[in-house]
């Protein structure tokens, strides 16, 4: 059996529904998940939701109303006549948004927040599994929230593997025997059946877990691009596509901040040895990138990646003191108390530098607690560029004129701070 995943942008509208439904017609007759995210930038407006709800500036409830408009606009272009079992499906989901958002609860703001914008990836997958069920594709609708559980870690639920897995083979297996399945990226539900959710961009690691606990023969994610490429195509012009990717690269490259995957995506494939195809939901003739766990060793081009936004801190003793373990030991505990991640970080005698997303709302009392302790010099407006596999000419050609303000180089990896 096989796992695809649609992400926001492969189900943006009512073609790009269309499109989406014309591929899965190729496969209706095998064992196949279909996990889908939220169309287009849903999630953003619902995380305008939640922020107006909770700062209670009087305005949840016409951003919530926009969004529901322009799902509704989308079913009437997808049916002529939208069926009344959708009608209603979309209502139940609508409601229980709306008694969130009408009543004032007292809860912190992460519960709050993956209660409304999990309403995303429930529309989506209502839609689809409709319109899918009106061109004659069978398939059952599940409620992710059932059988991936997660501890209450609100927007960044940590998975219940074994719980997880025993839901996913109990729920899914038997479905499969019979239709494909349609269900929602991103979501998770607590043990109290709380909704979570798993991390932005999360749908990827949903379809990796299910991928895991079924043991797929492979996992499939439709993109806008026709395979994984050598760098971003907004940002530099002449993209090279990657054909085949071992899962090691692919984790290297996530982790330095490429948005071709969720970084969480490749662990639970690696572990099954499941080979992971991104492929372009625009061309599908184009072959598209493999990641696997061959032995082989791909000959790779240079893979750019630009981690922009970042804030880098410079963070040394008050007293001159060395930064030695124990300061050390005690700024990395300020990091994981607040859950916030060094993209790039170096030392030296009596100071340690390290670059972090800036994220001022997120940041500020880390950098508060740090200021307790140490002096802290600040430098925003820089990014992180990655070479891996780097040339001498692609050292060049990417510092070529710019204020580096930090590099560290390994013999496959360099990684440079430059001024933006
Ligand atoms: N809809 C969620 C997001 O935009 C999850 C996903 O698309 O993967 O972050
Ligand atoms: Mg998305």
């Amino acid at each position: 059996m096989r796992v695809f995943k649609f992400g926001g942008a492969s189900v943006k509208d009512a073609d790009a529904i269309r499109n989406v439904a014309a591929i899965l017609e190729g496969y209706k007759n095998e064992k196949l998940v279909v996990v889908i995210s939220a169309m287009g930038k849903t999630t953003n407006g619902l995380e305008a939701v939640t922020n107006a709800y909770y700062d209670q500036t009087g305005e949840a409830t016409a951003l919530f109303e926009a969004i529901k408009d322009e799902l509704l606009a989308t079913a009437a272009e997808l049916f002529e006549v939208v069926p009344e079992a959708l009608k209603e499906d979309l209502a139940g989901i609508f409601t229980k948004i709306e008694e969130w958002v009408n009543e004032h609860h007292r809860v912190p703001f992460n519960f709050i927040y993956d209660q409304i914008v999990s309403a995303g990836e429930l529309l989506s997958t209502t839609l689809i599994s409709h319109f899918l069920s009106s061109k004659g594709i069978a398939n059952q609708w599940l409620d992710i929230r059932k059988y991936i559980k997660t501890d209450n870690t609100y927007r960044e639920g940590q998975v219940n593997w074994s719980l997880t897995t025993a839901n996913v083979q109990a729920g899914f297996i038997p479905v499969l025997e019979k239709q494909l399945i349609v269900t929602q990226g991103f979501l998770g539900g607590t043990v109290e059946n709380f909704t979570t959710t798993l991390g932005r961009e999360g749908s990827d690691y949903t379809a990796a877990i299910l991928s895991n606990a079924l043991n797929a023969d492979s996992m499939t994610v439709w993109k806008d691009v026709p395979a994984i490429l050598n760098a971003d195509p907004r940002v530099i012009k002449d993209t090279i596509p990657i054909p085949r990717l071992s899962y090691y690269e692919a984790v290297e490259m996530t982790y330095y901040g490429a948005k071709v995957i969720h970084p969480k995506t490749i662990k639970p494939l690696q572990n099954k040895n499941i080979p992971l195809h991104v492929r372009s939901f625009i061309d599908t003739a184009e072959v598209g990138t493999t990641i696997h766990g061959d032995e082989t060793r791909d000959l790779l081009p240079t893979i750019i990646v630009f981690d922009r936004d970042q804030l880098l801190l410079s963070i040394s003793s008050k007293d001159f003191s060395f930064m030695a373990e124990d300061n050390l030991a005690h700024i990395y505990q300020l990091f994981a108390k607040y859950r916030i991640k060094t993209n790039l970080s170096q030392n030296g005698a009596i100071s340690f530098k390290a670059c972090i997303d800036y994220k001022p709302n997120r940041i500020k009392e880390l950098l508060i607690d740090l200021l307790k302790d140490y002096n802290l010099q600040t430098t925003a407006n820089v990014e992180i560029v990655t070479l891996r596999h780097y040339t001498p000419t692609s050292v060049k050609l990417y510092t070529k004129g710019r204020d580096v303000l930090m590099t560290q180089k390994g013999r496959d990896t360099v990684q440079m701070v430059v001024k933006a």
